[in-house]
């Protein structure tokens, strides 16, 4: 495993919409391992899509202290309700923003062996799944946040 940099501010790469990957093999474990790595040495770090280490690929991992989450092309099938929470990004040290996401989602994916997988998830850990599938289509927090503020 390595440790990869993470892409900051205005790194052209973080605007950039991801491909999906075709095939899951060894290069995809072993970048999503590697993302994992990078992840538990950053502090504060909860989750983190392939395009902030680089990689136009749609892989996102969460560690939310209940276990690693390691997904391939993840959707978003269905969404309910509303929350308006605090969100900050990894690829945008010192800032905080309001977003409006949806209070619950069920979002369908691969996992790490290529079998599809169905998370039914609510509030930090729905706001979590949104912001990272935003960065597979190049989108960004900042784009969306209300009273935006530094810290
Ligand atoms: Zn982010």
């Amino acid at each position: 495993m390595a440790l990869r940099e993470i892409r900051t501010n205005d790194d052209s790469i973080l605007r950039k919409k991801s491909k999906s990957v075709e095939q899951v093999n060894d290069r995809i474990r072993m970048i999503l391992d590697d993302m994992v790595e990078t992840l538990h040495n950053t502090p504060n770090g909860g989750a983190l899509a392939a395009n902030q280490v680089g990689v136009l690929r749609r892989l996102v991992v969460i560690d939310l202290g209940e276990g690693v989450k390691k997904l391939i092309n993840p959707v978003i099938v269905s969404s309910q309700g509303e929350q308006f929470e605090p969100e900050a990004c990894l690829s945008f040290p010192g800032l905080w923003g309001r977003v409006r996401r949806p209070q619950s989602v069920v979002v369908k994916a691969l996992d790490e062996n290529g079998c599809e997988t169905e998370i039914h998830a609510s509030d930090f850990m729905a706001k979590c799944l949104c912001h990272e599938i935003d960065h597979l289509d190049g989108i960004v927090f900042i784009d969306k946040a209300e009273e935006l503020m530094e810290d």
